[in-house]
Protein backbone atom coordinates (compact mmCIF):
# COMPACT_ATOMS: atom_id res chain seq x y z
CA UNK A 1 0.00 0.00 0.00
CA UNK A 2 1.10 3.17 -0.94
CA UNK A 3 2.18 5.61 2.13
CA UNK A 4 -0.04 8.30 2.82
CA UNK A 5 0.79 11.86 1.62
CA UNK A 6 2.75 13.64 3.96
CA UNK A 7 0.38 16.39 5.92
CA UNK A 8 1.20 20.04 3.43
CA UNK A 9 1.43 22.20 6.43
CA UNK A 10 -0.68 24.40 4.85
CA UNK A 11 -0.94 27.47 7.23
CA UNK A 12 -4.29 29.37 7.48
CA UNK A 13 -5.06 32.39 5.79
CA UNK A 14 -8.42 33.82 6.81
CA UNK A 15 -10.22 37.27 7.30
CA UNK A 16 -8.70 39.15 4.40
CA UNK A 17 -10.58 37.34 1.58
CA UNK A 18 -7.38 38.66 -0.54
CA UNK A 19 -5.91 36.03 -2.77
CA UNK A 20 -2.29 35.38 -2.88
CA UNK A 21 -1.47 37.28 -5.97
CA UNK A 22 -3.09 40.35 -4.78
CA UNK A 23 -0.21 41.50 -2.10
CA UNK A 24 1.07 44.70 -3.30
CA UNK A 25 4.51 45.38 -4.53
CA UNK A 26 6.54 47.65 -2.67
CA UNK A 27 4.81 48.06 0.47
CA UNK A 28 6.25 49.96 3.45
CA UNK A 29 5.00 48.19 6.73
CA UNK A 30 4.99 50.16 9.92
CA UNK A 31 5.00 47.98 12.67
CA UNK A 32 4.72 48.57 16.35
CA UNK A 33 7.20 46.52 18.08
CA UNK A 34 6.49 45.34 21.99
CA UNK A 35 9.08 42.84 23.30
CA UNK A 36 7.24 42.53 26.67
CA UNK A 37 9.57 40.93 29.02
CA UNK A 38 11.96 38.10 30.11
CA UNK A 39 12.80 36.24 26.70
CA UNK A 40 10.64 38.41 25.04
CA UNK A 41 13.19 40.81 23.72
CA UNK A 42 15.22 38.03 23.06
CA UNK A 43 13.35 36.20 20.48
CA UNK A 44 12.20 39.08 18.94
CA UNK A 45 15.48 40.56 18.53
CA UNK A 46 16.67 37.27 17.07
CA UNK A 47 13.13 37.28 14.49
CA UNK A 48 13.64 40.96 13.37
CA UNK A 49 16.24 39.92 11.15
CA UNK A 50 14.26 37.54 9.68
CA UNK A 51 11.20 39.47 8.75
CA UNK A 52 13.67 42.41 7.41
CA UNK A 53 15.23 40.20 4.94
CA UNK A 54 11.95 38.28 3.92
CA UNK A 55 11.05 41.76 3.49
CA UNK A 56 13.92 42.73 1.38
CA UNK A 57 13.73 39.82 -0.84
CA UNK A 58 9.83 41.34 -1.59
CA UNK A 59 11.25 44.42 -2.25
CA UNK A 60 9.37 45.76 0.56
CA UNK A 61 10.62 47.89 3.31
CA UNK A 62 10.02 47.97 7.34
CA UNK A 63 9.57 50.73 9.51
CA UNK A 64 9.32 49.94 12.73
CA UNK A 65 9.67 51.32 16.73
CA UNK A 66 9.76 49.60 19.84
CA UNK A 67 7.85 50.27 23.09
CA UNK A 68 7.45 49.21 26.37
CA UNK A 69 4.85 46.58 27.37
CA UNK A 70 3.66 44.39 30.71
CA UNK A 71 6.43 44.28 33.81
CA UNK A 72 9.02 46.76 30.69
CA UNK A 73 5.61 49.32 30.91
CA UNK A 74 5.64 49.13 34.71
CA UNK A 75 8.87 49.85 35.17
CA UNK A 76 8.83 52.50 32.41
CA UNK A 77 5.71 54.21 32.96
CA UNK A 78 3.57 52.81 35.86
CA UNK A 79 1.15 50.53 33.64
CA UNK A 80 1.45 47.62 31.63
CA UNK A 81 -0.25 49.36 28.71
CA UNK A 82 1.66 52.95 28.73
CA UNK A 83 -0.44 55.55 26.81
CA UNK A 84 2.61 56.08 24.53
CA UNK A 85 2.87 52.48 23.45
CA UNK A 86 -1.34 52.08 22.84
CA UNK A 87 -0.61 55.29 20.93
CA UNK A 88 2.69 53.74 18.73
CA UNK A 89 0.35 50.80 17.86
CA UNK A 90 -2.99 52.99 17.00
CA UNK A 91 -0.39 54.64 14.39
CA UNK A 92 1.17 51.38 13.42
CA UNK A 93 -0.23 48.53 10.41
CA UNK A 94 0.19 45.79 13.26
CA UNK A 95 1.60 45.00 16.50
CA UNK A 96 4.44 42.47 16.41
CA UNK A 97 3.87 41.35 20.11
CA UNK A 98 6.73 39.45 22.40
CA UNK A 99 5.69 38.14 26.03
CA UNK A 100 5.14 39.99 29.09
CA UNK A 101 4.69 38.91 33.02
CA UNK A 102 7.57 37.48 35.35
CA UNK A 103 7.79 36.89 39.22
CA UNK A 104 8.81 40.72 39.46
CA UNK A 105 4.96 41.79 38.98
CA UNK A 106 3.59 38.92 40.11
CA UNK A 107 2.39 40.77 43.53
CA UNK A 108 0.59 43.60 42.08
CA UNK A 109 -3.37 43.54 42.34
CA UNK A 110 -4.73 40.84 39.57
CA UNK A 111 -5.82 43.65 37.24
CA UNK A 112 -2.52 44.91 36.79
CA UNK A 113 -0.46 42.09 36.48
CA UNK A 114 1.04 42.48 32.85
CA UNK A 115 -0.49 39.73 30.88
CA UNK A 116 -4.25 41.20 32.08
CA UNK A 117 -3.15 44.54 32.03
CA UNK A 118 -1.78 44.87 28.60
CA UNK A 119 -3.05 41.88 26.53
CA UNK A 120 -6.91 42.22 27.70
CA UNK A 121 -6.92 46.17 26.79
CA UNK A 122 -4.95 45.87 23.83
CA UNK A 123 -7.71 43.38 22.39
CA UNK A 124 -10.16 45.50 23.61
CA UNK A 125 -9.38 48.72 22.23
CA UNK A 126 -8.09 47.16 18.42
CA UNK A 127 -11.61 44.88 19.02
CA UNK A 128 -9.71 41.84 18.01
CA UNK A 129 -12.24 39.55 17.87
CA UNK A 130 -10.61 36.66 16.30
CA UNK A 131 -7.56 34.59 17.57
CA UNK A 132 -5.91 32.04 15.27
CA UNK A 133 -3.68 29.87 16.70
CA UNK A 134 -1.85 27.54 14.15
CA UNK A 135 -1.63 23.84 15.53
CA UNK A 136 1.61 22.51 13.81
CA UNK A 137 3.73 19.10 14.61
CA UNK A 138 6.19 18.57 11.33
CA UNK A 139 7.36 15.16 10.87
CA UNK A 140 10.68 15.82 12.20
CA UNK A 141 9.68 16.54 15.44
CA UNK A 142 7.46 14.00 16.59
CA UNK A 143 9.48 13.29 19.54
CA UNK A 144 8.06 16.62 21.16
CA UNK A 145 4.87 15.81 21.40
CA UNK A 146 3.43 13.54 24.49
CA UNK A 147 1.15 11.75 21.84
CA UNK A 148 3.29 8.48 20.86
CA UNK A 149 4.56 8.85 17.07
CA UNK A 150 2.64 5.98 16.22
CA UNK A 151 -0.50 7.99 16.18
CA UNK A 152 0.97 10.46 14.87
CA UNK A 153 2.70 9.27 11.86
CA UNK A 154 2.42 12.09 9.85
CA UNK A 155 2.43 14.88 12.06
CA UNK A 156 0.01 17.11 13.49
CA UNK A 157 -1.62 20.10 11.44
CA UNK A 158 -4.72 21.95 12.73
CA UNK A 159 -6.16 25.39 13.01
CA UNK A 160 -7.72 26.93 16.39
CA UNK A 161 -10.79 29.92 15.22
CA UNK A 162 -11.52 31.28 18.63
CA UNK A 163 -13.83 33.56 19.56
CA UNK A 164 -11.67 36.50 21.49
CA UNK A 165 -14.05 39.48 22.72
CA UNK A 166 -17.36 37.87 23.79
CA UNK A 167 -18.18 35.05 26.18
CA UNK A 168 -17.72 34.62 30.36
CA UNK A 169 -14.44 36.84 30.35
CA UNK A 170 -15.86 39.71 28.99
CA UNK A 171 -19.42 39.56 30.42
CA UNK A 172 -20.81 41.51 33.80
CA UNK A 173 -18.84 39.75 36.93
CA UNK A 174 -19.38 40.85 40.22
CA UNK A 175 -18.67 39.22 43.69
CA UNK A 176 -21.04 39.97 46.71
CA UNK A 177 -21.76 38.88 50.35
CA UNK A 178 -24.97 37.38 50.79
CA UNK A 179 -27.35 38.51 53.62
CA UNK A 180 -27.06 34.78 55.11
CA UNK A 181 -22.93 35.93 55.12
CA UNK A 182 -22.03 33.70 52.25
CA UNK A 183 -20.29 34.72 49.52
CA UNK A 184 -21.25 34.71 45.92
CA UNK A 185 -18.94 35.11 42.84
CA UNK A 186 -21.35 35.73 39.32
CA UNK A 187 -19.50 35.72 35.83
CA UNK A 188 -21.61 36.06 33.04
CA UNK A 189 -21.91 34.44 29.26
CA UNK A 190 -23.11 36.26 26.65
CA UNK A 191 -23.27 35.82 23.06
CA UNK A 192 -24.42 38.12 20.27
CA UNK A 193 -26.04 36.52 16.91
CA UNK A 194 -23.56 38.93 14.89
CA UNK A 195 -20.45 37.36 17.09
CA UNK A 196 -21.06 34.35 15.78
CA UNK A 197 -21.61 35.06 12.54
CA UNK A 198 -18.41 37.34 12.30
CA UNK A 199 -15.72 34.63 13.63
CA UNK A 200 -17.48 31.62 11.66
CA UNK A 201 -16.81 33.91 8.08
CA UNK A 202 -13.16 33.62 9.76
CA UNK A 203 -13.50 30.11 10.40
CA UNK A 204 -15.17 29.60 6.88
CA UNK A 205 -12.39 31.71 5.08
CA UNK A 206 -9.79 29.28 7.13
CA UNK A 207 -11.32 25.93 6.12
CA UNK A 208 -11.77 27.19 2.54
CA UNK A 209 -7.95 28.01 2.08
CA UNK A 210 -7.47 24.11 3.72
CA UNK A 211 -9.72 20.67 3.58
CA UNK A 212 -12.55 22.23 3.50
CA UNK A 213 -13.59 20.70 6.80
CA UNK A 214 -14.42 22.51 10.17
CA UNK A 215 -15.67 21.48 13.26
CA UNK A 216 -17.78 23.76 15.83
CA UNK A 217 -16.89 23.22 19.56
CA UNK A 218 -19.86 24.02 22.06
CA UNK A 219 -21.50 22.85 24.73
CA UNK A 220 -25.27 22.90 23.33
CA UNK A 221 -26.72 20.05 25.91
CA UNK A 222 -26.03 22.92 28.96
CA UNK A 223 -25.95 25.99 27.78
CA UNK A 224 -27.98 28.96 26.53
CA UNK A 225 -24.77 30.82 24.25
CA UNK A 226 -23.99 27.21 22.73
CA UNK A 227 -27.66 26.38 21.97
CA UNK A 228 -27.25 29.82 20.07
CA UNK A 229 -23.50 29.78 18.40
CA UNK A 230 -24.15 26.14 17.36
CA UNK A 231 -27.75 27.23 15.33
CA UNK A 232 -25.85 30.55 13.99
CA UNK A 233 -22.48 28.50 12.96
CA UNK A 234 -24.86 26.24 10.86
CA UNK A 235 -26.92 28.71 9.56
CA UNK A 236 -24.27 30.46 8.60
CA UNK A 237 -22.22 27.76 6.88
CA UNK A 238 -25.71 26.96 5.33
CA UNK A 239 -26.50 30.07 3.46
CA UNK A 240 -22.55 31.18 2.71
CA UNK A 241 -20.38 27.67 2.66
CA UNK A 242 -22.16 25.00 1.66
CA UNK A 243 -19.37 23.16 -0.17
CA UNK A 244 -17.84 23.34 3.84
CA UNK A 245 -17.65 20.09 5.67
CA UNK A 246 -19.47 20.83 9.37
CA UNK A 247 -19.39 18.72 12.17
CA UNK A 248 -20.29 19.62 15.93
CA UNK A 249 -18.66 18.48 18.93
CA UNK A 250 -19.38 19.07 22.87
CA UNK A 251 -16.36 20.56 24.15
CA UNK A 252 -15.96 18.04 26.93
CA UNK A 253 -15.54 15.40 23.86
CA UNK A 254 -13.36 17.79 21.85
CA UNK A 255 -10.75 17.85 24.74
CA UNK A 256 -10.95 14.20 24.71
CA UNK A 257 -10.58 14.23 21.00
CA UNK A 258 -7.13 16.17 20.43
CA UNK A 259 -5.42 14.04 22.71
CA UNK A 260 -6.87 10.48 21.19
CA UNK A 261 -6.44 11.79 17.63
CA UNK A 262 -5.10 15.33 17.41
CA UNK A 263 -4.11 14.39 13.34
CA UNK A 264 -7.79 14.05 12.79
CA UNK A 265 -8.38 18.11 13.53
CA UNK A 266 -8.55 20.31 10.55
CA UNK A 267 -10.21 24.08 11.60
CA UNK A 268 -11.48 23.62 15.12
CA UNK A 269 -14.28 26.75 15.61
CA UNK A 270 -15.09 27.50 19.10
CA UNK A 271 -16.04 30.38 22.06
CA UNK A 272 -14.03 32.41 23.73
CA UNK A 273 -13.53 30.23 27.45
CA UNK A 274 -13.72 27.13 25.55
CA UNK A 275 -10.70 28.23 22.91
CA UNK A 276 -8.76 29.11 25.56
CA UNK A 277 -8.62 25.67 27.10
CA UNK A 278 -8.71 23.75 24.07
CA UNK A 279 -5.71 25.89 21.98
CA UNK A 280 -3.39 25.30 25.22
CA UNK A 281 -4.21 21.75 25.28
CA UNK A 282 -3.28 21.93 21.62
CA UNK A 283 -0.02 23.58 21.93
CA UNK A 284 0.84 20.95 24.22
CA UNK A 285 -0.21 18.12 22.00
CA UNK A 286 2.03 19.70 18.76
CA UNK A 287 4.89 19.60 21.39
CA UNK A 288 7.16 22.78 22.42
CA UNK A 289 5.46 25.89 23.42
CA UNK A 290 8.70 27.79 21.12
CA UNK A 291 7.52 26.59 17.98
CA UNK A 292 3.65 27.86 17.97
CA UNK A 293 2.83 31.20 16.79
CA UNK A 294 -0.58 32.98 16.93
CA UNK A 295 -2.82 36.37 16.01
CA UNK A 296 -5.52 38.06 16.81
CA UNK A 297 -7.53 39.84 14.10
CA UNK A 298 -10.18 42.43 13.96
CA UNK A 299 -12.42 43.93 12.08
CA UNK A 300 -10.67 47.30 11.65
CA UNK A 301 -8.28 47.58 8.47
CA UNK A 302 -4.88 48.88 7.92
CA UNK A 303 -3.56 51.57 5.58
CA UNK A 304 -3.19 48.95 3.74
CA UNK A 305 -6.56 47.75 3.52
CA UNK A 306 -5.79 44.32 5.74
CA UNK A 307 -7.11 43.69 9.56
CA UNK A 308 -5.26 45.14 11.84
CA UNK A 309 -4.07 42.56 14.33
CA UNK A 310 -1.47 41.67 17.08
CA UNK A 311 0.44 38.74 16.74
CA UNK A 312 2.31 37.00 19.41
CA UNK A 313 4.32 33.53 20.04
CA UNK A 314 1.62 31.31 22.09
CA UNK A 315 3.96 31.07 25.06
CA UNK A 316 4.47 33.05 28.02
CA UNK A 317 8.14 35.17 29.00
CA UNK A 318 9.62 31.94 30.20
CA UNK A 319 11.56 33.39 32.96
CA UNK A 320 13.25 30.19 33.79
CA UNK A 321 14.94 30.46 30.52
CA UNK A 322 15.54 34.22 30.13
CA UNK A 323 18.90 35.36 29.72
CA UNK A 324 20.78 32.52 28.62
CA UNK A 325 20.21 32.35 24.99
CA UNK A 326 17.96 29.42 25.44
CA UNK A 327 14.56 30.48 24.24
CA UNK A 328 13.65 29.18 20.82
CA UNK A 329 12.94 32.13 18.87
CA UNK A 330 10.73 30.10 16.22
CA UNK A 331 7.35 30.92 17.64
CA UNK A 332 8.04 34.83 17.61
CA UNK A 333 9.67 34.56 13.63
CA UNK A 334 6.54 32.49 12.89
CA UNK A 335 4.48 35.14 13.99
CA UNK A 336 5.90 37.57 12.03
CA UNK A 337 5.03 35.27 9.28
CA UNK A 338 1.61 34.90 10.30
CA UNK A 339 1.25 38.92 10.20
CA UNK A 340 2.61 39.16 6.75
CA UNK A 341 -0.15 37.09 5.51
CA UNK A 342 -2.86 38.47 7.61
CA UNK A 343 -2.50 42.33 7.88
CA UNK A 344 -0.42 42.73 4.76
CA UNK A 345 -1.22 39.64 2.45
CA UNK A 346 2.18 38.89 1.80
CA UNK A 347 1.73 35.27 1.35
CA UNK A 348 4.92 34.52 -0.62
CA UNK A 349 7.24 36.31 2.11
CA UNK A 350 5.44 34.52 5.32
CA UNK A 351 5.52 30.90 3.61
CA UNK A 352 9.04 31.34 2.84
CA UNK A 353 9.57 32.75 6.20
CA UNK A 354 7.45 29.47 7.32
CA UNK A 355 9.55 26.79 5.09
CA UNK A 356 13.25 28.36 5.98
CA UNK A 357 11.57 27.59 9.87
CA UNK A 358 10.59 23.91 9.19
CA UNK A 359 13.80 23.33 7.18
CA UNK A 360 16.09 25.03 9.65
CA UNK A 361 14.55 22.12 12.21
CA UNK A 362 14.35 19.54 9.37
CA UNK A 363 18.67 20.19 9.12
CA UNK A 364 19.03 19.38 12.98
CA UNK A 365 19.21 22.87 14.44
CA UNK A 366 17.12 22.00 17.81
CA UNK A 367 16.96 24.66 21.01
CA UNK A 368 17.03 23.30 23.90
CA UNK A 369 13.13 22.56 24.15
CA UNK A 370 12.91 20.00 21.19
CA UNK A 371 16.36 18.54 21.08
CA UNK A 372 15.23 16.18 23.57
CA UNK A 373 18.71 15.81 25.26
CA UNK A 374 20.64 15.81 22.47
CA UNK A 375 23.27 18.56 21.76
CA UNK A 376 20.99 22.30 20.93
CA UNK A 377 21.98 25.21 19.25
CA UNK A 378 20.99 28.86 21.05
CA UNK A 379 18.51 31.66 20.04
CA UNK A 380 20.70 33.33 18.00
CA UNK A 381 22.22 30.20 16.22
CA UNK A 382 18.74 28.94 15.64
CA UNK A 383 17.89 32.68 14.22
CA UNK A 384 20.97 32.42 12.19
CA UNK A 385 19.95 28.76 10.59
CA UNK A 386 16.52 30.16 9.40
CA UNK A 387 18.07 33.47 8.27
CA UNK A 388 20.27 31.41 5.87
CA UNK A 389 17.46 29.60 4.64
CA UNK A 390 15.25 31.73 3.50
P1 LIG B 1 5.64 30.12 29.87
O1 LIG B 1 4.94 29.89 28.59
O2 LIG B 1 6.40 31.38 29.99
O3 LIG B 1 6.64 28.91 30.17
C1 LIG B 1 6.19 27.56 30.26
C2 LIG B 1 7.35 26.61 29.90
O4 LIG B 1 7.58 26.67 28.50
C3 LIG B 1 8.65 27.03 30.57
O5 LIG B 1 9.37 25.88 30.94
C4 LIG B 1 9.39 27.79 29.50
O6 LIG B 1 10.79 27.73 29.64
C5 LIG B 1 8.91 27.08 28.24
N1 LIG B 1 8.90 27.99 27.08
C6 LIG B 1 8.01 28.96 26.78
N2 LIG B 1 8.37 29.60 25.68
C7 LIG B 1 9.52 29.04 25.26
C8 LIG B 1 10.40 29.28 24.18
N3 LIG B 1 10.18 30.23 23.27
N4 LIG B 1 11.51 28.50 24.07
C9 LIG B 1 11.76 27.52 24.94
N5 LIG B 1 10.97 27.23 25.98
C10 LIG B 1 9.86 28.00 26.15
O7 LIG B 1 4.53 30.01 31.01
P2 LIG B 1 4.63 30.32 32.57
O8 LIG B 1 5.96 29.87 33.11
O9 LIG B 1 3.40 29.79 33.14
O10 LIG B 1 4.55 31.90 32.67
C11 LIG B 1 5.68 32.76 32.80
C12 LIG B 1 5.20 34.20 32.71
O11 LIG B 1 4.67 34.43 31.40
C13 LIG B 1 4.08 34.51 33.68
O12 LIG B 1 4.31 35.79 34.24
C14 LIG B 1 2.83 34.51 32.82
O13 LIG B 1 1.84 35.39 33.32
C15 LIG B 1 3.39 35.02 31.51
N6 LIG B 1 2.61 34.64 30.31
C16 LIG B 1 2.52 35.59 29.36
C17 LIG B 1 1.84 35.29 28.18
C18 LIG B 1 1.79 36.35 27.12
O14 LIG B 1 2.55 37.30 27.17
N7 LIG B 1 0.95 36.20 26.13
C19 LIG B 1 1.29 34.03 28.00
C20 LIG B 1 1.43 33.06 28.99
C21 LIG B 1 2.10 33.38 30.14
Amino acid sequence: MAAPPAPAFRLAFPGNGIALSHAQKNMQLHIAILPGDHIGPEVMDAALPVLEAALKRGGHTLRHSTHPVGGAGIDAAGKALPDATLAACAAADAILFGSVGGPKWESLPPAEQPERAALLPLRKHFKLFANIRPGLLPKTLLGASPIRPERIPEGIDLVCIRELTGGLYFGAKHTTTLPNGDTEAVDTMVYRKSEIERITDIAITTARARRGKLLSVDKANVLECSVLWRKTVAARVAATAPEIELSHMYVDNAAMQLVRSPASFDVLLTENMFGDILSDEMSVVCGSLGMLSSASIGAEKNRHGHPFGLYEPAGGSAPDIAGKNLANPCAQILSAALMLRHSFGLHTEAGAIDAAVQRAVADGFRTADIAFGNPSVSTTEMAKAVLERL
